[in-house]
């Protein structure tokens, strides 16, 4: 049987439209019947990144979040929501992202995603333990609702991604230390989904993040939802509304080899509005494929001639010191060495290269910067740039960076 992905036209975050579009949605992948029974808890995992306010398109936006619940409260499942932050506590991350108010007007109760479990997963020839929020395990279905946004590690960060947020606090971190490289931090990923298994993926994409995300990008429109049961389909189906191949995607590769869900387009039925009508081409994402985990090896005594590194720009550094917080080397790959005065500055042979401090950067002042030769490996390889790869930053800012961090 193919896997069904519904795309929706959606231009607007008006209560009555979303809801109505959907339910549409849902009646096209056969009715709420289908997917849930009358009586069943149900999680709500949106994704609150950190705490924004819904404009910047870092969270997904209350409007969808508000939808989705009147939709299942009226069809008479009880509902709980929750996500573990990147930083900050989960009810004060919601409330700045317009959820938690939502969520106390409809009586919805906020899921323990402080507390764990501890489960064991196979990945590849290792088992391995991972913890799981007890709210993701406790509910008898969970409801993904991720935010359509790029990612400087995994091209996009989709409905496969959104799962990372059901472990709790720092393991999140912990991980990147653990399954440094793409490929198989993306295996990590599927077979979180393949344990928690949510019933149904709604993607967010009417206004989405374009450029440096998942934190620090561009709002854009895109005037869509996309509601599937296969999480792979639908981030594939994500792809080919921006033009870009599926196969750069980490989480897509091992989703299909792992058996979470299909990207052929032969084996996917696209159901609602016509693609053609809302793709778009233009949209800023870093269309080159990924460094592969072997390659990444035997480029790792050059790293800093090669790979991709993250970069400060100091004019809008605020030196909140979120970034390094949110740095999970032990020992940190980036400090202050005068936090009055100055930006942090990274240690780059001790950089895993996990983006973590890019993800979270609330001022947009980290960037991910390609230095010269990694660009010809790129162009070698058959990629593209970002805007921000071709000089989005100025010389300037680039050379206040390389001083400021001793190179
Ligand atoms: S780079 Fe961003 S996260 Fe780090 S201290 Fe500056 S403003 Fe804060
Ligand atoms: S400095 Fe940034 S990219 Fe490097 S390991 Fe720390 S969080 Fe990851």
């Amino acid at each position: 049987m193919k896997s069904r992905v519904v795309l929706l036209h959606c231009p607007t975050y008006d209560l009555t439209t979303v809801q109505s579009t959907l339910q549409r949605g849902i009646d096209l992948l056969g009715g709420l019947s289908t997917l849930f029974r009358k009586g069943e808890k149900i999680l709500l995992k949106p994704n609150l990144l950190y705490g924004q306010s819904p404009q910047r398109c870092v969270t997904t936006h209350p409007v969808v979040f508000e939808g989705i619940i009147r939709i299942l409260q009226d069809y008479g499942v009880v509902l709980s929501f929750g996500d573990s932050p990147g930083y900050g506590k989960l009810s004060a991350v919601a409330r700045k992202a317009g959820l938690h108010q939502i969520a106390e007007q409809y009586h919805v109760s906020l899921a323990d995603f402080e507390s764990a479990h501890w489960h064991e997963i196979e990945l590849g020839s290792n088992t391995i333990r991972i913890p799981l929020s007890s709210g993701s395990l406790e509910a008898d279905g969970i409801v993904s609702l991720p935010k359509m946004k790029t990612h400087g590690l995994t091209r996009i960060t989709g409905a496969v991604k959104n799962q990372l947020g059901c472990v709790p606090g720092f393991h999140k971190a912990e991980f990147h230390v653990r399954f440094p490289n793409t490929e198989s931090f993306a295996s990590l990923l599927v077979k979180i989904n393949l344990l928690l298994k949510p019933r149904l993926y709604i993607m967010d994409g009417i206004m989405a993040m374009e450029g440096e995300g998942p934190g620090s990008g561009d709002p854009v429109q895109m005037e869509c939802l996309l509601l599937s049961q296969d999480p792979v389909a639908l981030d594939a189906t994500f792809c080919k509304l921006i033009d870009l191949d599926p196969l750069f995607v980490p989480t897509i590769p091992a989703g299909e080899r792992l058996g979470l869900g299909t990207a052929q387009e032969d084996k996917i039925e696209l159901l609602g509005d016509p693609l053609e009508k809302l793709k778009r081409s233009s949209f800023n994402v870093k269309r080159n494929p990924p460094v592969k985990d072997v390659t990444f090896r035997a480029l790792h005594p050059f790293r800093n001639l090669v790979l991709p590194q993250p970069r400060i720009d100091p004019e809008r550094c605020k030196r909140c010191g979120i970034c390094v917080e949110a740095c999970p080397v032990p020992g940190k790959a980036l400090a202050f060495a005068n936090r009055k005065t100055n930006h942090p500055v990274y240690v780059y042979k001790r950089c895993i290269r996990c983006f973590c401090c890019h993800e979270m950067c609330p001022h947009k002042a980290i960037y991910i910067y390609t230095p010269w030769l990694g660009r010809q490996v790129i162009q070698f390889l058959g990629g593209g740039h970002t805007l921000s790869e071709k000089g989005r930053i100025s010389p300037e800012s680039e050379s206040a960076n390389v001083s400021a961090s001793g190179r």
